[in-house]
């Protein structure tokens, strides 16, 4: 076994796999059809390594942090403090330092926890690929492929690994992350030219590209880094994005603020020494402080952070982030469209009706327990003759899923209707897998949702061969000529069974047709063109599968919340109504059919979707005018998909959603958020956390600049008129210092405010700094600015010298933002509850923190040689306390008032 440091991914000389016959790249690479044993794969996995590329290289830790200090504030404050020592202001130019130490290692902390975060929510979707491992074929996941595997491939997949293609039918492979051609290349297990190039060699498969359509079995040539992609370059992929449309319209606000303060600071410095002259060096001191209080460094980094908490909060809920922006978006969508299978019911499949011609039966039983009488409409039992017995069959043979007894606890392993027909065989007394093994599969159609059927040929026991369809009734019925049992050799008769569809469907069943046909003794492989016009009809069942509990709850929170939800699903008009109606999607789900909608021009759309409910039949195309039909209506839509074919739709729609568990990897990469658990209520549990970002985002910033604002207009003020100054350059440095590491961090983790959900979403176009948040800032600005030359006048006529007052200043201010603090905590209801009082553990331990740290500064000898500060009295504690109660009050009525006012306009 090699050591790590000669680890390759790939054989150590590669022939040119793609000029080898199949038969000789799995003799080189001592492997066989049915892949590596097992323990033969673990051992090439420990040899080669995993089968991944190197992570995107990280930015060592030590550049990291030092790429905190590159920001033209941080040179304008390292700049100032400088100049600060030059004017023997060492005090100054050393909490200029520190200030600018702590901000780095708390941007360098944060920065690195929600990386952290973002790295292992990544790996809850991390990729999956299907081996054979002895002839078994296996799920896992895809870094643990090593050269020799076995790797069964079909529509959706993500190539995991470089492949030479061993068996392929109808295979459609995208490989413009390789070629940049978008054209689907097709492939086949033929070898080609020694010097074929890249794009040309039609019998390989390179790892990171997509298969379109069809099926394939490769052995793995290469893995990890010694693959085509990881040839090319390492960081192709994933690439994650960190910033969103949010922060960098944060980003340059702050650098405009920068800026503005810088000539604010250029200004008052003119007006202080040439007007009034002021000492040069302590005006220069005063108009730095103030620069630095103004521009918010820590809010880009106090955002990311927010983003990131919103991230992890919404993969403990199910629903995992794979783009940043994402998280904003989510928070102002206006419609979700949604499959219905599995998403909106529980996808736990019984059948609970069949119907042969001119015999109907039900079914007992729940869940996939084979427990469960077939019964006539006479309540007799249904004895499984004839056409019965083959509509049995024909399920079992048609049919990739199988049904596990787990201790005790019966469960599928496929698709879970596939697997409800296992379970229907099994309560007739049928074997299913003595069946298959009897009635051997020669070849196969998949299902896919454009075409709705799957078709499989077998070689009876008596070597005859059978072609069995099963799929949507009216497609199956379409193909038949004639059908089975007493009625044999007649066509059907639609209407017959039409009303029998219409009855199943109209109890929310989901349906299934069955049909078969003989076919010609040498037949070797389907075609769809073999099927048209030449079945036997054998019968239809009907499937019920629950509405998820969950799913009512959620879509009862999206109709108070404001948001419409639209069912897209492929199933039968009548059976995606009464689901509907289950669900309570609307009071009249107003449902339309994809063949109405392929009627419909794409400019008379829009307003037909907008009041459509459900859209039932529908295919990936139809998904994709659906969602840019909502769009022209200014709608922000989130849209759910599983199959390759929704790649499209995914793409387009403000928030693409793929199914985690029965999504493809095509669907996943589409996406920019995954659902764990195929769970609609996720959808709306991370609608919900998107919403309570972007409210914290608002305090964030609702609470930051007005606190600044306070102190830069008394400030200015004083200069301006000349006044003693309420704070010197190392008060405000001191203030910045002690809120930004503390207040200024907890509005990040607030939980959701109770009505989050009871409003309708954000627009569209919603402006961060809306008139209301500016209003915000002057209002406040000025309410602290009062506050500061009240309490120096106050502390001024009590004699407290000074000192004594700007003591009581920064206490002040540092208290009203306290109150601020919880003012802000809700925008949308009154702070003064019992919750609004109680705060949370982020709260309480940074006003315990801040709190700390005044006493320290006001009593302790240390702080008070530094700061110039002297020690309170209860008295004027209390004074500044009540000051802070008072601006609370202030606060709170101005917000019932704005919001009586808002309620009005
Ligand atoms: P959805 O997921 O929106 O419910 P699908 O596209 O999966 O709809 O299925 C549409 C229809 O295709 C179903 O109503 C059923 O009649 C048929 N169908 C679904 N799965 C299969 C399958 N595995 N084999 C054959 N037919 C199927
Ligand atoms: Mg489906």
């Amino acid at each position: 076994m090699s050591t790590p440091a000669t680890r390759s991914n790939a054989p150590s000389s590669s022939p040119a796999w793609h000029a080898l016959p199949a038969q000789d790249v799995l003799q080189q690479l001592e492997s066989t059809a049915d892949g590596l044993p097992a323990d033969e794969a673990r051992r090439r996995l420990d040899a080669y390594g995993p089968n991944q590329l190197p992570s995107v290289a990280r930015v060592h830790p030590v550049k990291r942090l030092l790429l905190q200090f590159h920001n033209t504030l941080i040179y304008f404050l390292l700049t100032a403090a400088v100049a600060a020592a030059f004017l023997r202001h060492f005090i100054d130019a050393a909490v200029i330092v520190i200030v600018v130490a702590v901000n780095a290692i708390v941007g360098f902390i944060q920065e690195g926890k929600a990386e952290q975060a973002l790295d292992a929510i990544r790996d809850l979707i991390a990729p999956h690929a299907n081996v054979l491992r002895g002839g078994v074929k296996q799920d896992v996941p895809s870094s643990r492929i090593a050269p020799g595997d076995v790797v069964v491939l079909e529509a959706g997949d993500k190539v995991p690994a470089d492949l030479r293609i061993l068996r392929a039918r109808n295979l459609r492979v995208e490989e413009a992350i390789l070629t940049g051609e978008s054209l689907a290349a097709e492939k086949h297990a033929d070898p080609v030219a020694a010097d074929a190039a890249l794009g040309d060699r039609a019998c390989m498969l390179y790892s990171g590209t997509i298969v379109l359509t069809g099926q394939a079995t490769g052995v793995a040539v290469a893995t990890g880094s010694a693959t085509e992609v990881g040839r090319i370059s390492a960081m192709i992929g994933q690439v994650a994005q960190t910033s969103t449309p949010l922060l960098a319209q944060i980003n340059r606000f702050g650098k405009l603020l920068t800026w503005s303060a810088i000539a604010m600071a250029a200004a008052l410095y003119a007006v202080a020494t040439l007007v009034h002259a002021y000492d040069g060096a302590d005006a220069l001191m005063l108009v730095v402080a103030l620069a630095v209080s103004v521009v918010p460094e820590s809010l880009p980094a106090v955002i990311t952070i927010t983003l990131a908490i919103g991230v992890q909060r919404m993969a403990r809920r199910h629903a995992v982030v794979r783009q940043l922006p994402a998280v904003e978006t989510l928070g102002a969508t206006s419609v979700i469209c949604t499959d219905k299978t599995g998403t909106l019911t529980r996808n736990e499949m019984t059948v609970r009706r069949l119907a042969v011609p001119g015999l109907e039966v039900s079914v007992g039983g729940t869940g996939y327990a084979p427990e469960g009488a077939l019964v006539l409409p006479d309540g007799s039992p249904a004895r499984p003759d004839d056409a019965l017995a083959v509509l049995l069959r024909s399920g079992v043979l048609c049919n990739d899923a199988r049904v596990v007894e787990r201790s005790g606890h019966w469960e599928v392993v496929g698709d879970p209707m596939e697997g409800a027909l296992d379970v229907l065989a099994m309560k007739a007394g049928l074997d299913p897998a003595e069946e298959r093994r009897r009635w051997r599969r020669l070849d196969e159609i998949p299902f896919d949702a454009e075409h709705r059927y799957m078709a499989t040929l077998n070689q009876a026991p008596d070597g005859g061969r059978f072609i069995f369809v099963k799929g949507a009734p009216e497609r199956v019925l379409a193909m038949c000529a004639d059908q089975s049992g007493g009625a044999a050799g007649q066509p059907p008769d639609p209407a017959y069974w039409h009303a029998r569809i219409d009855d199943a469907a109209a109890h929310g069943e989901r349906l299934l047709g069955f049909a078969m046909a003989q076919a010609s003794d040498g037949l070797e492989r389907l075609a769809p063109g073999q099927l048209e016009g030449r079945l036997t009809l054998l019968g239809i069942m009907g499937f019920i599968d629950p509405p998820r509990a969950e799913a009512i709850a959620s879509i009862a929170d999206c109709r108070r919340a404001g948001i419409a939800v639209k069912m897209i699903t492929g199933d039968h008009a009548a059976t995606a109504s009464a689901i509907a109606r289950q669900l309570a999607l609307a009071d009249a789900p107003q449902v339309l059919a994809g063949s109405a909608l392929d009627g419909i021009a794409d400019a008379d759309l829009p307003p037909i979707a907008q009041r459509t409910d459900v859209f039932a039949r529908a295919n990936p195309e139809h998904k994709l005018r659906i969602v840019r039909a909502l769009q022209s209506r200014g709608a922000i839509v989130a849209m759910t998909g599983d199959g390759v074919n929704d790649a499209p739709s995914l793409k387009q729609a403000d928030v693409g959603i793929a199914m985690g568990r029965k999504g493809t990897e095509a669907a996943k990469e589409a996406s920019q958020m995954v659902l764990v658990d195929d769970n609609f209520a996720s959808i709306v549990a991370a609608v919900h956390e998107g919403r309570t970002v972007y409210d914290n985002i608002r305090k964030v910033i609702g609470w930051t600049l007005p606190s600044n604002g306070g102190e830069v207009l008394s400030v200015i003020i004083a200069v301006l008129f000349a006044l003693p100054l309420p704070m010197l350059a190392v008060h405000i440095l001191w203030i910045n210092l002690v809120t930004t590491v503390t207040l200024g961090m907890v509005l990040a983790f607030e939980p959701p405010e109770p009505g989050v959900m009871r409003r309708p979403p954000r627009r569209r176009d919603e402006a961060l700094a809306s008139g209301f948040l500016l209003w915000r800032i002057v209002f406040v600005s000025v309410l602290f600015m009062l506050g500061t030359f009240a309490v120096f006048e106050y502390a001024m006529q009590r004699g407290l010298g000074e000192d004594g007052a700007r003591t009581m200043v920064v206490n002040l201010i540092v208290v009203m933002e306290i109150f601020y603090l919880f003012n802000v905590r809700y925008l949308h209801m009154t702070s003064f509850s019992l919750r609004g009082a109680a705060g949370t553990p982020a709260v309480l331990a940074a006003v315990a923190a801040v709190t700390a740290l005044q006493l320290a500064y006001t009593y302790l000898p240390f702080m008070q040689e530094v700061f110039q500060s002297t020690p309170l009295s209860v008295r004027d504690g209390l004074v500044i306390v009540g000051l802070g109660i008072l601006l609370m009050i202030i606060l709170e009525g101005e917000k019932q008032l704005s919001r009586k006012l808002r309620g009005a306009a």
